[in-house]
């Protein structure tokens, strides 16, 4: 068998893909791919009829080909990895291949195979190749049953022009739509445990993150600050976050809770906080700001106080994990790989000066009032012009 090339295949839904959308997400994806799976041996990555195929240098192993084809089932956009084989179209040749492809997707009991003929210059026909290929199956695999409705594994063989492709492994990816199809959004990002994973949800719907960090410095360390560089990091992987502005935001704290009445701080640091996201989203050219509160969470995160945050500033404030769990939250957290990071201990500006009993049910017209004695529009200038910035993944 010479021509035996490993490849995986990337399956993504084509639900909501209409018309020239489709063109566009299926190019995003393949330079996302490309840029995001460097460290593999990939000779080239090609869109073939409704997927996309990734092509490993010859002599790749098997457990590097399945590596492989579970980081690429990670990236925003794709619905599903196989690994497989690309080989000539010779029914020998492709038996013994079926064989290999199929002793992959153990452990199963059930399997059926799907043969599909792109070009008819194949002289076997797909029900043909369904009875020859299932009964050399059969024949290797003899403990094992064919289902046809709903078996454990399905043996896709797929004869295209000059080749065949033949897969069985398949693992389920992340879904939604590449990064960068979506437009841009700042997202406020803690070392905490929920910004991550709004922020990485708003990535997995094809949105480019810039998030912005506000430490305690200079009334805290800068402790924070490494840990939302090593959660960056881990958003980095999968093409979740493309930079990151991290702005010491202490002083104006301090500030605030010398000046302000106690109760209302929070609300005055939120929406401080807000201001700094939007004007940092306008340089950026970014249309919405993104948060990782959830209703009910913590007294901040009441529907009056949320409304007094969002009254501090036009842009439009997603919040993805507003009817969300912390369980539900904190599971994701795990599977994206942020939770371990969150959970250690750092102070941020979130811990500094905080009230004894803030206030839970805030009044637009009061908060404003309040604010008014502070000189927000220049703290603002200032704050954006301190910020230092970190480079991520970039789209290409
Ligand atoms: P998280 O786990 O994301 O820190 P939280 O449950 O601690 O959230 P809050 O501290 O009220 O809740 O923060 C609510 C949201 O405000 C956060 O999800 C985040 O989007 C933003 N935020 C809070 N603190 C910071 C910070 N230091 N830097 C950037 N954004 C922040
Ligand atoms: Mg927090």
């Amino acid at each position: 068998m010479d021509e035996l090339q490993r490849v995986v295949l990337v399956h993504y839904h084509e639900i909501g893909l209409k018309g020239h959308n489709r063109s566009y997400f299926e190019k995003r994806l393949v330079k996302n791919l490309q840029a995001l799976l460097h460290a593999y041996p990939i000779v080239t990555i090609h869109r073939i009829s409704g997927r996309i195929i990734i092509f490993l240098k010859e002599g790749t192993e098997d457990a590097l080909a399945c590596r492989c084809a579970e980081a690429a089932a990670r990236i925003p956009g794709v619905a599903r990895t196989s690994t497989g084989f690309k080989c000539e179209r010779d029914m020998d040749v492709m038996s013994a291949v079926a064989i290999r492809a199929l002793a992959e997707a153990e452990p199963f009991v059930t399997f059926k195979v799907h043969a599909r003929r792109a070009h008819t210059d194949f002289p076997l026909d797909s029900m043909q190749m369904n009875r020859d290929i299932g009964a050399a199956l059969c024949e290797a695999f003899p403990d094992k049953q064919v289902k046809m409705h709903d078996p454990d594994v399905t043996l896709f063989c797929e004869v295209v022009q000059n080749a065949c492709f033949i897969y069985a492994h398949t693992i389920r990816g992340v879904g939604g739509l590449p990064v960068g199809a979506s437009g841009r959004v700042v997202c406020l990002l803690s070392s905490g445990i929920d910004s991550p994973v709004a922020t990485w949800k708003m990535a997995r719907r094809g949105a480019v993150c810039i998030g912005v960090h506000f430490s305690g410095r200079p009334q805290t360390s800068d402790a924070s600050e490494y840990l939302v560089d090593e959660i960056a990091e881990v958003l980095e992987r999968t093409g979740c976050i493309a930079k990151v502005y991290t702005v010491p935001f202490g002083d104006y704290q301090k500030e605030i809770s010398l000046c302000a009445p106690p109760s209302l701080r929070i609300l005055l640091y939120r929406r401080l906080m807000m201001k700094v996201a939007e004007a940092i989203a306008h340089l950026e050219h970014a249309r919405a700001l993104v948060t990782g509160e959830s209703l009910g969470q913590v007294a901040s995160q009441t529907i009056d106080n949320l409304c007094c945050t969002d009254d501090a500033v036009s842009l439009p404030v997603f919040r993805p994990l507003i009817g969300t769990d912390k369980l539900e939250i904190i599971d994701d957290a795990k599977e994206l790989g942020t939770f371990d990071i969150s959970t250690q201990d750092a102070p941020d500006c979130c811990t500094l000066f905080m009230p004894r009993s803030p206030e839970t049910h805030g009044k637009v017209e009061v908060v404003r009032e309040a604010e008014s004695a502070f000189p927000i529009d220049a703290w603002v200038e200032e704050i954006v012009a301190s910020a230092e910035t970190k480079l991520y993944f970039r789209e290409s």
